[in-house]
């Protein structure tokens, strides 16, 4: 392979879009479900999230080909208690049912101090902090949970049950601040790293797995075809399985145990719940509503925020990405040849 062969491809954010939607199109989504998830993985790669961009597309599109994804699946809203709206995204992906959700869960939260948003029947293949940010947008305290496929072992077990179960947060700030963020797997990694490190043919850390007879391993093979470990040992197991009731038995979704079960094993995202929570610190701070409350809430968040900034080496949550969203619009994103080939194999259709 020439050098020029093997060097990565270059786009800009509008050309990732495009791509996406190109692909999309020759796959039969429906405009609104093609530019929900567009949007999604145009925002991965701006953010610098290489792991939930376009690297997720042949995924994606493999749960379409098989049949398992409704491509044209249009979400429906349903309230189920003043403070709990359900979206069922009719087997859907993730993207477009939050997108349809997020008005409702506003609103609820405005009206009630705090809400909560099911969603259902939908495959979530994606990053949380997109959908905990935009609530933060709108000056709400927001969490987001979602179960995945069993890759995970409980503590002390050796064999996988728990999905990589993500959890996000984000707090608003006031003064056209963005919301600080973070959103993070509960196992020692996200799945899709190990994936990126097999690709790259790359060992991954100690922690991250086990192999199938539960021994430690620097391998990725090994480590997907064994388990992967919770962060933190039995405390990141204990937020795995606080996941897996909140965004599985609360809502009436699958558990990762059972979504693997029916998966297809097509490498797409697999069939299941997220829960969302929403919070407006105007009706739980004191005084939270008038000008002043308002000020207080945010002022004593940042006097928080500014400890943490000063001390050398430490950052906020989120600043990382934000410091790739001011980078890529000027500088573009670069993504393997091997990933730029494999995409425009899909775009043929
Ligand atoms: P990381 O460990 O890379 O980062 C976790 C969080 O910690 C981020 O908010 C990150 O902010 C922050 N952070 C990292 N380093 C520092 C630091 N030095 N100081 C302060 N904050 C820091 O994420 P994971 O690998 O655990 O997860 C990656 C993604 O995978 C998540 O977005 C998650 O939602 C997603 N995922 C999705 C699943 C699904 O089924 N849909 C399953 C599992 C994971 P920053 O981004 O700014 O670096």
């Amino acid at each position: 392979m020439s050098s020029s062969m093997s060097e990565p491809a270059r786009l800009t954010l509008d050309e990732v879009h495009a791509l996406a939607m190109e692909i999309f199109d020759a796959h039969g989504l429906s405009r609104d479900q093609a530019t929900a998830v567009a949007d999604t993985v145009a925002a991965a790669e701006r953010d610098d999230c290489k792991s939930h961009g376009l690297f997720r597309v042949p995924g994606y599109m493999a749960s379409v080909k098989s049949g398992k994804v409704t491509p044209d699946a249009v979400p429906a809203v349903r309230d189920l208690a003043p403070g709990v709206a359900r979206v069922d995204a009719g087997n859907g992906f993730a993207p477009l049912a939050l997108k349809v959700g997020r008005e409702p869960l506003v609103a609820k939260a405005r009206a009630q101090g705090i809400a909560v948003l099911a969603l259902v029947n939908g495959y979530h293949f994606a990053a949380l902090w997109p959908e905990t940010e935009a609530l933060a947008e709108r000056g709400l305290v927001a969490f987001a949970c979602t179960g995945y496929i069993p890759c995970v072992a409980p503590a002390g077990g050796i064999r996988p049950l728990y999905g990589t179960n993500p959890i996000a947060f984000a707090w608003p700030r006031g003064e056209g601040r963005p919301p600080m963020v973070f959103d993070q797997a509960t196992a020692a990694c996200a799945r899709g790293e190990i994936m990126i490190h097999e690709r790259d043919g790359k060992p991954i850390p100690e922690g991250w797995a086990i192999d199938p007879d539960g021994n430690p391993t620097t391998d990725p093979a090994a480590g997907l075809a064994g388990a992967q470990l919770p962060f933190g040992g039995y405390k990141g197991a204990a937020l795995a399985l606080m996941v897996e009731l909140l965004a599985g038995a609360l809502i009436g979704d699958l558990f990762s145990y059972e979504a693997g079960e029916r998966d297809n094993g097509d490498g797409g995202p697999s069939k299941g719940g997220e829960f969302v929570l929403a919070i407006d610190p105007a009706r739980c701070a004191g005084g939270g509503e008038s000008a002043d409350g308002r000020a207080a809430w945010l002022a004593h968040a940042e006097s928080l925020f500014g400890k943490i900034l000063e001390q050398d080496g430490a950052r906020l949550p989120s600043d990382r990405r934000y410091a790739a969203r001011r980078r890529t619009p000027i500088e573009g994103i670069a993504i393997p040849r091997s990933l730029h080939d494999t995409l425009m194999e899909l775009r043929a259709g």
